[in-house]
């Protein structure tokens, strides 16, 4: 399923959105073919993108490339394995790579357009920033999902 698809086809079906840093210099595209989106309070993604909490969108790490600026990306992490991927020139956070490279954590704030899948949970809300408050009525998890969604 994670295999480089080279010709493309077998994602053409897919409507792909746009992406980009603050600075528009790393642009990306990615299927609108999330498999999950969930909004993350862990005191790492609050820290990488200065917000109460990140919102992110899944899908299998080939589904993404980027188009443009991609001499101009900054690793944070393991390079082979997992690891964020920010702008260099204006730090914006666009996406992470996941377990062992097979999946892609867009940083959904990063989109240009509107997704079809929209966050359907907050987790790790045991690590939630004391001063926010979550006012939706989406399931809440204290950590990671687990078991049954
Ligand atoms: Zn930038
Ligand atoms: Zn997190």
């Amino acid at each position: 399923m994670a295999e480089k698809n080279v010709t493309g086809s077998e994602n053409s079906k897919a409507r792909m959105l746009a992406g980009e840093c603050l600075c528009r210099a790393v642009r990306y595209t990615v299927a609108d073919a999330f498999e999950y989106a969930l909004n993350c309070h862990c005191s790492n993604c609050r820290r990488t993108t200065g917000s109460a909490f990140k919102p992110f969108a899944g899908i299998a790490s080939d589904r993404l490339s980027i188009i443009a600026g991609a001499d101009n990306v900054m690793i944070h992490g393991d390079a082979k394995a997992s690891h964020d991927v920010h702008c260099i020139s204006c730090g914006s956070l666009l996406y992470s790579i996941v377990r062992n490279g097979a999946y892609a954590h867009v940083a959904m704030g990063t989109l240009v357009g509107a997704p079809s899948i929209r966050p359907r949970a907050h987790i790790f809300v045991g690590s939630k920033a004391p001063w926010f408050t979550i006012t939706d009525d989406l399931p809440q998890y204290q950590g990671h999902i687990t078991a049954k969604e």
